[in-house]
């Protein structure tokens, strides 16, 4: 069955509708029981279990530390261009918006990628518009392949593509994608993707799937929390991940919790969450989650990620910035929006490690793969270039 048809047969609105009833006594049956499934869930996301944030932090800490240990991987997203064919009313690269335009060439990649090493990373987000023309499949392949010869992981979070060409950039080097849905209500989704290819919901939808039957390491998914309510988007991205678990037994599936914020030209959130909304969500999702990875990035505050981190956290930004050349020329051109946390990555490690957190800068290296990737360069070591 297809994920579209799940969502057909499991209305996330009916199932959240479910959460929003829950009993104290279906909540303290989800937290007594040895795992919890999609009914323990939505248990936990209930206005229920407010009351009970402690109780579930702690449990989502003890089986965090049991399947991760204390560690968290740091990584740095690097803007490739900030031009866009489409209208997403919440975001600054809306094309409709008279932002200062740029696409990096693959010599200015090389130089965020020389600042990003030189700053201890070994990970690297690569993220752009939508733009075919100018960031295209063919210009994807060749900076994933210039950028796989040092770093040990090389993702994207870019438009949709098909199976091909997901295939395409896994041969190049690239490990892991990220899609965020932005939101599961079809309807919401039409409303606030009015123009540009993204409005098409179902190609969309369809992208982790295709990562992952594409060779994907690792598939990212996510809503943007504030657009629609939470427990409904919630519900939506638990669905998600457990089929893409089940289908895709071989992709670690990653869960992000990104929250809008302010832009250039954007949106007030209509559903505002709040940060004990959040823990909550993050905490539940958890406990229904063990094994997938869990994403925090620089979009929250110090003291919010501070203390999340240690509970639930598995990979976290650092130092991000959000406009093409932002790590070398930071003035050309603009961000997608506003980060919270602008500590260095060499402070957000140093405080991980006082909250009793092995910082992890490396921990994946092509060579642990049976196909070749091009010239590997995964020993760790800069090219010459850097
Ligand atoms: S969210 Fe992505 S696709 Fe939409 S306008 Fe921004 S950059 Fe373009």
């Amino acid at each position: 069955m297809s994920f579209d048809a799940v969502l057909s047969a499991h209305p996330p609105e009916r199932l959240a509708q479910r959460a929003e009833c829950a009993t104290a006594a279906d909540v303290e049956r989800a937290l007594a029981g040895p795992a919890v499934d999609l009914d323990g869930f939505l248990a936990l996301i209930s206005p229920a279990a407010a009351p009970h944030l402690e109780d579930l932090a702690a449990r989502a800490q003890a089986v965090t530390r049991e399947r991760f240990g204390r560690v968290i991987q740091l990584y740095a997203p690097l803007y490739l261009s900030n031009e866009c064919t489409n209208g997403c009313v919440y975001c600054g690269f809306n094309r409709a918006n008279p932002v200062r335009r740029a696409t990096l060439t693959p010599e200015q990649v090389d130089d965020e990628a020389g600042a990003l090493w030189g700053e201890g990373f070994r990970n690297v987000l690569l993220v752009s518009g939508e733009a075919p023309r100018v960031v295209s499949p063919a210009y994807l392949e060749q900076v994933a392949g210039q950028l796989h010869r040092r770093f040990a992981s090389v993702g994207i979070e870019v438009y949709p593509l098909d199976e091909g060409g997901y295939a395409r950039l896994v041969a190049a080097g690239v490990d892991s994608l990220t899609v965020y849905q932005e939101t599961y209500d079809p309807e919401l989704y039409a409303r606030v993707h009015p123009s540009g290819p993204k409005a098409d919901y179902r190609w969309r939808l369809g992208a982790p799937a295709r990562g992952a039957a594409a060779g994907m390491r690792r598939v990212g998914i996510g809503a943007l929390l504030g657009l629609g309510p939470w427990r409904l988007e919630a519900t939506a991205v638990a669905l998600h991940a457990l089929w893409l678990q089940r289908r895709y037994w071989e992709t670690q599936v990653c869960v992000s919790f990104p929250r809008l914020r302010a832009a250039a030209g954007g949106i007030a959130p209509p559903h505002p969450v709040s940060d004990r909304d959040l823990v909550q969500l993050a905490c539940a999702l958890r406990l229904l989650l063990p094994d997938a990875g869990l994403v925090l990035s620089t979009r929250e505050e110090p003291r919010f990620r501070d203390g999340l981190a240690p509970v639930c956290i598995t990979h976290m930004s650092a130092g991000s910035r959000t406009e093409p050349g932002g790590y070398t020329h930071p003035e050309e051109a603009e961000g997608q929006f506003q980060v919270e946390d602008r500590r260095s990555p060499a402070e957000v490690s140093a405080r991980l490690a006082g909250l009793g957190i092995e910082p992890v800068w490396k921990d994946w290296d092509a060579a642990f793969l049976d196909r070749e990737v091009g010239a590997s360069g995964g020993d760790g070591k800069p090219c010459a270039s850097l």
